[in-house]
């Protein structure tokens, strides 16, 4: 099982990271794209960057835009605001399979996904996300609400007719058999793809998108490479899962979108095509899937 956004919470809080200031910029892209998942709320770095320093050094890299993936009803709400307030970003609205159990043990589960329901009515919101299940960080006692949790978003997904983007962490199995069983939506996009290339291939049979986040890049990845090179270009988004996931040679210092030029350059060296064609689709794909970010 390869990195994943919580690991990096935990690795955090013990302290394992040295150098906390946000990296230089690469060189921009020349075709743009834009990162389809990212959590520019959390406050991280020795110097935090505000949303608009945040997505001024994106534009200014080639990223046009960002879909703000929310985890809880306080980051939704977040997502919300700051969809509204700037252009260049979407907003992705969910209870996070982690969270579900919580809201769960506390009697809130419904009425959380009843405020899920009404922010995905507002037209900046493209997404429902994240939502999945994750078998590495909630045991046992708490899957009967990641289960229900995650069925309830996909219906709300399907209410909606956005997209949704799916957390699966060492739930690979349970989380097709739920897609399957229930009905995946239209738009169905696994956001930080952890799978291998068997998996990717059953995806994209799937209609799937597989977005794939700056751990491509790390040295005991060679799933996510295999996957990558398997996966059809019309089912590639790229995204940061920032301030998680900073691509190699910059682990363990802050993410940011503005950082998805490295991540971009490296993928198009696995595919060995030109960064720029690669930009294209994943640029196509993006709006397909999430819509125009200036409506
Ligand atoms: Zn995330």
């Amino acid at each position: 099982m390869t990195d994943n956004p919580s690991q990096y919470v935990r690795e955090r809080a013990t302290g394992g990271r040295k150098d906390l200031r946000y990296p230089p910029a690469p060189e921009p892209l020349t075709v743009p794209v834009y990162d389809n998942h990212a959590h520019l709320e959390i406050v991280d770095g020795d110097d935090p960057l505000t949303l608009a320093e945040q997505l001024d050094r994106a534009e200014a890299v080639g990223i046009l835009g960002v879909v703000q993936a929310s985890g809880d009803v306080e980051s939704s709400r977040w997502a919300v605001a700051a969809a509204s307030a700037d252009p260049r970003v979407l907003a992705a609205v969910a209870i996070h399979p982690n969270d579900a159990p919580v809201y769960a043990e506390a009697g809130r589960l419904d009425e959380a996904i009843a405020i899920i329901d009404e922010l995905a009515a507002h037209p900046r919101v493209r997404a429902i996300g994240e939502t999945g299940l994750d078998f590495f960080r909630t045991g046992p006692e708490g899957r009967d609400a990641q289960f229900a949790s995650f069925e309830a978003h996909i219906a709300l997904t399907k209410k909606h007719g956005i997209a949704m983007q799916i957390h699966d962490r060492d739930a690979h199995d349970e989380v097709l058999e739920t897609l399957a069983r229930v009905g995946a939506p239209e738009k169905t996009v696994f956001h930080c793809f952890s799978g291998d290339d068997v998996m990717a291939r059953t995806c994209a049979d799937a209609g799937y998108h597989l977005s794939f986040a700056g751990n491509v890049t790390f040295k005991n990845a060679q799933n996510l490479r295999d996957a990558l090179k398997v996966t059809p270009l019309d089912r590639i988004l790229v995204e940061t899962d920032a301030p998680f996931l900073t691509p190699t040679p910059l682990r363990g210092r802050p993410n940011a979108p503005y950082l998805v030029p490295i991540t971009m350059r490296f993928m198009a060296s696995e595919l060995d095509m030109p960064v720029d064609e690669l930009a294209n689709r994943i640029a196509e794909n993006t709006l397909r899937v999430y819509g125009s970010f200036t409506d």
